[in-house]
C-alpha cells in the first residue's frame, strides 16, 4: 500500500494489553479462592459500592418508578428496533438433516444455551443500549436464565434507566457489580445464580481480558473492548459530518481509536482543522476523552484510491465502518472486514449504538478480522447427531476399522469390529 499518514496513532489497543492481563488473572484468582468474599472487596475498593449485590425486586420497582414516561417510551422504541432484527436472525438459525449415504441421516440442530450473563458498562457512561442490545439478543435466541450486572454508582447503585431496560428486556436477575468481579460472579455461578454458559457485553480493558481469560470454562460472545471506529470518505464527503462523527466516537474513552481514511487531501485537511473546536465544545469528562483518543490513537490516511481506502479498511478490520463516498452498493460489495457497516451520510455510528436495530456488542481491536458482533447465533449452540441402519453400519464400519488400524487407534477399530460380526455372523471382513 501507498497511503500517506498525515495523523499517525502513538498508542495502539495493543498498547495496553500486559498490564491489564496480569491485574485482572490476578483478581480473577482470587474470586476463584475466596468467591463472593473476593467480589465484594473489589466492588468496594473500585465502585466504592456498599450495598445489596442482588438487586431485591423492591428496588427494581423503586428504580422503574424514579424513570421518565418519556425516556421508558425511548428505551420500548429502541427494544422493538433491537428485537425485530434478532427475531430476524433467529428465522435463519436452521436445523438441517441429510440421508450422507443410503441409511445413514446426519443432521444438525441449535439449541440454545441454558443461561447467560449479560455485562452491561457502566464506569463512565450509562449505556442503556447495551442492556437492550444483549438481553433481548439473549431472550430472543430462547436462553433460559438472563442474568445481568452492570457497575452500580457510589451510594446510588445501577442507573434507573438502565434498570428499567434491563426489565423490560428481560433480565430474571441484576447484579450491583461491575468489572472484573461482575464477570467472574456471573461465570462462576456466585449469589445463588446458575453459572453462566455464555458471557456476553462489551466493557473496558479489564471486563474484555476477564471475559477473554475465562473463555473456555465458560463461552463468550467475542473480545469487545474499547470501541474502535473507521470511516472511509472520498470528494464528495461532508467534512462537518466527519468531523463529528469522528469525534462522536472518540467520547468513548481516552483509548478509543478512530480513524479517518480518504482520497481527498482537502476533505482530510477540513476535518483536522474542525476536530479540535468540537473537541473543545464538549462537556466533561467526554471532552477529556475525546482529547486524549484524538492526540494518542487517531489517524488520519491518505489514500490513492477507493480500492486503497478498501485496503485500508480490510487491514484494520475496524469494529464500526462507516462509507461517506459514492457507489455504496460497490462499498457493501468491496468491504470483507468489520463489525457493523454503515452506509451514506444519511446514517451514523450513533444510529446502531442506540437505536436502529443490529447489534451494537461488535468485535475490537481487528477481532472483526475473524468474528461478526453479537447475534443470537452467539447464544446458541450448532450440535450434530447421526442415525445409522445395520446396512449402513456395515459400510462405515469396514472402513472405520481400516483408518482406525492405520491411526493405531485399536479400540476405535474394536468397536466397529465387534458390530460387524454382530449384524454379519456369516461374513469376513478385511
Ligand atoms: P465498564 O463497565 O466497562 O468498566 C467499569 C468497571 O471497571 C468498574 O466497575 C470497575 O470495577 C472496573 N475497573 C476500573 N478500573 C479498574 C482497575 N484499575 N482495575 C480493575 N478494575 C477496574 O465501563 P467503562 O470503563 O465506562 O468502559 C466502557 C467500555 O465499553 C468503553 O471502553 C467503551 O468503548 C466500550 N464499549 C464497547 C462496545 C463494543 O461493542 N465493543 C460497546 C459499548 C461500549
Amino acid at each position: 500500500m501507498t497511503v500517506t499518514y498525515l495523523k499517525k496513532a502513538v498508542r495502539t489497543a495493543h498498547s495496553d494489553e500486559g498490564d491489564v492481563r496480569d491485574a485482572v488473572a490476578a483478581m480473577l484468582a482470587a474470586i476463584d479462592a475466596e468467591g463472593e468474599a473476593a467480589v465484594r472487596r473489589f466492588s468496594r475498593e473500585f465502585d466504592k459500592w456498599e450495598g445489596e449485590i442482588v438487586l431485591s425486586d423492591a428496588a427494581r420497582q423503586a428504580a422503574i418508578a424514579r424513570v421518565p414516561d418519556k425516556t421508558k417510551d425511548d428505551i420500548r422504541f429502541a427494544h422493538a428496533n433491537i428485537a425485530r432484527f434478532a427475531e430476524a436472525q433467529k428465522a435463519t438459525v436452521l436445523d438441517c438433516s441429510i440421508e450422507v449415504i443410503p441409511g445413514l441421516m446426519a443432521g444438525q440442530k441449535q439449541i440454545p444455551v441454558e443461561a447467560a450473563g449479560c455485562y452491561v458498562p457502566g464506569g463512565r457512561y450509562s449505556h442503556i443500549a447495551s442492556a437492550i442490545m444483549t438481553i433481548t439478543t439473549a431472550r430472543v435466541a430462547g436462553v433460559r436464565h438472563v442474568v445481568a450486572c452492570s457497575p452500580p454508582r457510589p451510594g446510588l447503585g445501577i442507573p434507573p434507566e438502565i434498570v428499567f431496560a434491563m426489565d423490560l428486556c428481560g433480565a430474571d436477575v441484576i447484579l450491583n457489580l461491575g468489572g472484573v468481579q461482575g464477570v467472574a460472579a456471573m461465570a462462576n455461578g456466585l449469589f445463588g445464580l446458575p453459572k453462566a454458559d455464555v458471557l456476553a457485553g462489551p466493557g473496558n480493558q479489564y471486563v474484555a481480558e476477564a471475559k477473554r481469560i475465562l473463555y473456555g470454562r465458560v463461552g463468550i460472545d467475542m473480545f469487545a473492548g474499547p470501541t474502535d471506529s473507521m470511516i472511509l470518505a472520498d470528494e464528495s464527503a461532508d467534512a462537518e459530518f466527519i468531523a463529528n462523527d469522528l469525534i462522536g466516537q472518540a467520547e468513548h474513552g481516552y483509548n478509543s481509536p478512530v480513524w479517518l481514511a480518504t482520497t481527498s487531501a482537502a476533505l482530510a485537511e477540513a476535518v483536522m482543522a474542525r476536530v479540535p473546536d468540537l473537541i473543545e465544545a464538549l462537556p466533561e469528562p467526554n471532552r477529556s476523552s475525546a482529547r486524549a483518543a484524538w492526540a494518542d490513537y487517531a489517524e488520519v490516511i491518505l489514500c490513492g484510491d477507493a480500492e486503497e481506502m478498501a485496503g485500508v479498511a480490510d487491514t484494520y478490520a475496524p469494529e464500526h465502518l462507516h462509507v461517506q463516498a459514492a457507489d455504496l452498493d460497490w462499498w457493501l460489495g468491496r468491504l470483507q472486514a468489520y463489525g457493523s457497516l454503515f452506509l451514506g451520510e444519511e446514517t451514523t455510528v450513533a444510529f446502531g449504538d442506540k437505536t436502529s436495530g443490529p447489534n451494537h456488542v461488535l468485535p475490537t481491536s481487528g477481532a472483526a478480522r475473524y468474528t461478526g458482533g453479537l447475534s443470537v447465533h452467539k447464544f446458541m449452540k450448532t450440535v450434530t447427531w447421526q442415525r445409522a441402519t445395520r446396512a449402513a453400519a456395515r459400510d462405515l464400519g469396514v472402513v472405520t476399522a481400516r483408518i482406525s488400524r492405520k491411526e493405531g487407534m485399536e479400540g476405535h477399530a474394536r468397536t466397529a469390529d465387534i458390530r460387524l460380526a454382530r449384524f454379519f455372523p456369516d461374513e469376513t471382513f478385511d
